[in-house]
């Protein structure tokens, strides 16, 4: 810990650590949060603090922001020590323990709750904000996607030029918001989701979409141009001076525009553009998801899908697959209590697919995706008992939302 932190501040940093231990000691989970808050109890300046001597970037978005960040954090190990809350803890209590836990660090890369995003960069003085996108999360949880815009529109008009921020054009709400900044990197990263942005977010006018191009036809403002882009092939990245070829391990068209923004952002702090690729082609897997483990004699894929946008991208990714596709939907506190936003995804799209569907809530899945005309195959609680069903050596896809991807991955993946 260095000594030049105040004695108060190593004091809390040690016994949040304890705490932390003893909460893992004790199977409770894996600590940061009890451990972070016991921290910041003791010392309410410590994120302050332990940021003051780092380059801190912070990372936010409804969806994506984990394997952003983990994507900078690989990329920037390669010319320096990274404080990283690799476990997706993106609150203040989170966010001070990865801190506290590489306390040396030259850089910070942190995943940010998108409602705490303008106090944690007031707090850590970050110098480079990464912003993706907006979208409605479930329906009783979060605050709406209006309502975060105008907070980070605000925070991004408080900003001096020496913050930089690094944007997503092709999300309206998002390039609405950065637009105030002084200092903006606009990046090209793609956004197949659009029904939280078919409106002005200046003056709330229809938007004109073509070639994937956005225009208010109304006021005039339009997607800013990019000096940095996933391309079509979404292999591939244009940057400044030339187009560079993606080696990712990560599945998907969105994980290819999280990597055009991740390169943006690395090689703004000065990571030489093949180094970062290199370290992108790494990262197989981000907490958990996309892991690909074994149940028997059976591959298992965990994909994540935790909001209505986040399902559809998880849908496209798995629709070429012939693995047996599982559902896993609960309906918890982190879930979001009422399962109602299923209905916003066009499951339509993927109609005649067979579909295997688990979860507490799967009678309420079971009849979105009968309607949507997908053969529902089978129905249980557990996942893991479509198993039965699948054919010898047949892989199986489980898309699932938040606390049933959590129980998932502590049974099938060891930590
Ligand atoms: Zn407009």
């Amino acid at each position: 810990m260095p000594q030049s932190l105040p004695f108060r501040s190593r004091l809390a940093t040690t016994a949040g650590q304890m705490a932390a231990a003893a909460s893992r000691k004790l199977g409770r989970g894996r600590g940061q949060v009890v451990g972070g808050r016991i921290m910041l109890r003791l010392d309410p300046a410590l994120l302050h603090r332990l940021a003051a001597p780092m380059r801190v970037t912070v990372v936010s978005a409804t969806n994506g922001k984990s394997t952003t960040t983990r994507l900078i954090a690989q990329a920037l190990r390669s010319i320096g020590s990274v404080a990283h809350n690799a476990t997706g803890a993106n609150m203040g209590a989170g966010l001070v323990t990865a801190l506290a836990d590489n306390p040396a660090a030259r850089f910070a890369a942190l995943e940010v709750d998108e409602a705490h995003l303008p106090d944690v960069v007031r707090q850590t003085g970050a110098d480079q904000l990464v912003l993706l996108n907006l979208t409605r999360d479930q329906l009783d949880r979060g605050s709406e996607v209006r309502l975060l815009a105008e907070r980070w529109r605000q925070l991004a008009a408080d900003l001096g030029p020496e913050t930089q921020v690094v944007a997503n054009a092709d999300d309206p709400v998002v390039a609405w918001a950065a637009q105030a900044a002084p200092n903006t990197l606009w990046v090209g990263c793609g956004q197949r989701w659009t029904a939280d942005s078919a409106l002005c977010p200046a003056c709330g006018a229809p938007l004109a979409r073509a070639g994937g191009r956005w225009v208010c036809p109304s006021c005039g403002m339009a997607r800013p141009e990019t000096s940095w882009s996933v391309l079509p092939d979404a292999d591939q990245i244009a940057t400044p001076d030339g187009s560079v070829r993606l080696r990712l391990a990560l599945p998907g068209r969105f994980n290819a525009g999280n990597a055009a923004i991740a390169l943006a952002a690395v090689c703004s702090r000065g990571v030489p553009k093949e180094a970062a690729l290199q370290a992108f082609a790494q990262v197989s897997d981000v907490d958990g998801r996309y892991v690909q483990t074994l149940a028997g004699d059976h591959k298992v894929r965990l994909l994540l899908g935790k909001n209505p946008a986040s399902w559809a991208e998880m849908m496209f990714l798995v629709a070429d697959s012939d693995a047996l596709l599982v559902t896993v939907l609960n309906a918890r506190g982190a879930d979001g209590r009422d399962p109602s936003w299923i209905w916003d995804v066009d499951f339509e799209d993927w109609a005649g697919r067979p579909v295997w569907v688990a979860g507490e809530r799967r009678f309420d899945m079971a009849v979105r995706l009968e309607t949507a005309g997908l053969e529902v195959i089978g129905v249980s609680q557990d996942p893991l008992a479509a198993l039965d069903q699948a054919q010898p050596n047949q892989s199986l896809d489980i898309v699932a939302n938040y606390t049933a991807f959590q129980q998932l991955r502590a049974e099938l993946v060891p930590s």
